[in-house]
């Protein structure tokens, strides 16, 4: 994983055992929890790493790829839905349109 301060490659993990029993992970827990708990809560592992290059000091969560895979396909179906229901309302507001110009009295019509 790479440094996202200095871009380095090479990042070592120093802690994987962060859990909800230690108080002093709880922070991090609910930052983590913001990213993934809204999908699937406590699915994932959260990491402390730490650059080997600028020693900047950073979090990662890690997630089986079968979880990342179906969340991201839930996610468009929610997007393809949306765009659906929008879709159906152009053509909703197309059909009154054309509707209340067929309703117009003739004197309005050029
Ligand atoms: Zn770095």
């Amino acid at each position: 994983m790479r440094c996202p301060t200095c871009n380095h490659s090479i990042t070592r993990v120093y802690d994987s055992r962060i859990n909800t029993t230690n108080p002093k992970h709880h922070a991090i827990l609910k930052k983590a929890g913001k990213v993934w708990d809204w999908w699937e809560p406590q699915l994932y592992r959260v990491r402390k790493r730490k650059c080997v290059a600028c020693a900047f000091s950073f979090h990662s969560i890690e997630i089986d790829i079968l979880d990342l895979e179906q969340a991201l396909k839930d996610i468009r179906g929610v997007s393809d839905a949306r765009l659906k229901t929008l879709q159906d309302l152009e053509q909703d507001n197309l059909e009154l349109r054309q509707l209340l110009a067929r309703c117009q009295p003739s004197d309005s019509k050029r």
